[in-house]
Parts: C-alpha cells; structure tokens; sequence
C-alpha cells in the first residue's frame, strides 16, 4: 500500500463496522437549483436530472490512513464542488475537485455511480451492505482509487475515485468491494472486482492496468510461465499480501481475475459469494466445488496454459 499508495484497498471490517448509526444531515443541506449550480438542466418533458449541487457541509471524516489529509483537504469548500447523486441505497455525496470536471463529464460519472448501485448487486447476487448515504471522492492529482475510505461524517464510507476524466476510473471495481464485500481473501475479493469491472465496461481500460481489451487468461498464461516466487501459491487462497513491486502486485490481480473467471464459469457466481465469505479455505473449496482446491488450481492452469 505504501509502495503503490492503496490501489484496490481492502473494504476493512473495521471500516464497515464503523459505517456507523449517526444519519447525515441531509434535510440540513441547502440545496441549489441545477441553474445556480451551473448543472444543465433536462429538457422540457425530459425527468429531472438524479443529481444536483449542494452546499458545502461541514465534514468531519473519521481518521483511517495515509490519505485523511488528502481527503480532509479536498473536502474543504474551497477545494471542491458537491453534489447529491439520487440512487435507492440512500444517495451519494459526490465530492469533485474544483475545475477538475466540466457538466458533461459529471453527469457521465452520476450515471456511472447510479448504473454501478443498480446493476453490482444483481450482478453479484449480493444484497448492497451500504444503504445509507455513502461519499464518493473524485479528483485529478492524488491517491489511486480504493474502497472502504471514510466519508464526509463519522460513520460513513466511501470510495476514492481517479483516473475519471479520462475515462478510465475502475469505478466497478470500488463498487463491487464496497457494495458487494471483500472477505478474507484478497485474491478472491480482487479477482471478483476485477470481473465485475469488465463485465460492465467490456473491452475498456481501466486504471491502473487494466488495459483495452484487457485477457486475463492470456496474462495469466504468461504468469504461470514466469511464475514469480509465491505468487501462483496465494491465488484464491485466505490472505492478505505485502507485494514486493507493482509489477507483481498487477500479476497477481490479473492471474486472481484469471481463477475467478474460472471458478465462475464452474460454479457461477452464488457458489463464488459463497466461497469468498468463507475466506477460500481449502475445506471450502470441497464443499463448495466438491473437489478439492489443488484439483481446481491444476484445471485452471491446464486450460489456461492451452
Ligand atoms: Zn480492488
């Protein structure tokens, strides 16, 4: 994480314990109408816009790592726009850097963020474990996108988003670890994001390495040929990981998206959720798949390596 400032970071439990009781105060927001806010307003006939600038309000963001300052900075009124984003699990805070995106690019990001909270947990099969107000941080120069971060007040999370106006923001990827859940395995929780991103954005690159056209198969074949000290023996496994280099960190999410891939094409994806919750413990892997981790691992290799 210090090495490559938090890439995908985990969705702590700690984090999701502390997605707390307190309700933020949005009946206190002074809401603007989308003409003060310089927000375009819908056609005539068209629905009105989801979302619309608000206010600043006071934040008050929990202390959790590296980039609090970063955060508590952007959150400041100065440095950022905010907007309310209308979705069913209790809206977003969306937080922009000033002059960081034009009206046309947030309304894409509204859409985006609303697609992911409609479309994650019908996808993963998986009830959203946020429901209530969570903050979305976007800006140019900073941190890599990560899930789980504190939001704008005590008790709420959110997720750091970069990398969005160029249009390659792994914006399912956060969705899936703070809708969906992360688990014990940082290869399975990884691997899933992973799928789910190029699910919904086929064929679309996404930083920080997923690339155009992305194969996670074909990656993985070249990283069973090299097989870097360690890194095939974590794959799908319990565990959390210190890696020595970017390189090795991207390897090991791509060759993680690899197995998932495999592991839905098996069993699909309730089996999956079943198996990320119980951590990718080998006696899981029997019950779940009825054979046992080592046989799976040695089919994935064998089809991958064809
Ligand atoms: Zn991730």
């Amino acid at each position: 994480m210090k090495i490559w400032p938090c890439v995908f970071a985990l969705l702590l439990p700690a984090a999701a314990a502390r997605a707390g009781e307190r309700r933020p105060a949005l009946q206190d927001l002074r809401r603007l109408a989308p003409q003060q806010a310089g927000i375009p307003l819908a056609a005539p006939g068209q629905p009105a816009l989801p979302y619309h600038r608000i206010a600043q309000e006071a934040a008050n963001p929990d202390s959790y790592d590296e980039n609090d300052a970063f955060r508590r900075k952007l959150l400041d009124a100065r440095n950022s726009d905010e907007y309310f984003v209308d979705t069913d699990l209790g809206g977003i805070l969306l937080v922009v850097e000033k002059n960081y995106l034009n009206a046309r690019q947030i309304a894409q990001l509204v859409s985006d963020l609303r697609q992911a909270v409609y479309d994650i947990p019908r996808l993963t099969g998986r009830p959203p474990l946020v429901r209530k107000r969570f903050t979305v941080y976007v800006y140019d120069d900073g941190p890599i996108s990560e899930a789980g971060v504190p939001g704008a007040q005590p008790g709420e999370t959110g997720i750091m988003l970069a990398w969005v106006k160029e249009g390659r923001s792994p914006i399912f990827h956060e969705m899936t670890h703070l809708l969906a859940g992360y688990g014990a395995s940082q290869s399975l929780a990884e691997g899933i994001a992973c799928a789910v991103q190029g699910r919904l954005r086929p064929g679309q690159a996404s930083a920080p390495f997923m690339v155009a056209g992305a194969n996670p198969d074909k990656e993985a074949k070249r990283i069973i040929a090299e097989d870097p000290p360690g890194l095939l023996e974590g794959l799908g496994e319990p565990g959390h990981y210190n890696f020595s280099s970017q390189h090795i960190r991207v390897d090991f999410y791509w060759a993680s998206w690899s197995f998932v891939e495999f592991l839905l094409r098996k069993g699909g994806m309730a089996k999956l959720w079943t198996l990320i919750d119980s951590g990718g413990t080998p006696q899981a892997y029997r019950k779940i798949y009825g054979t046992s981790y080592d046989a799976l691992f040695a089919d994935w290799k064998r089809k991958v390596e064809r």
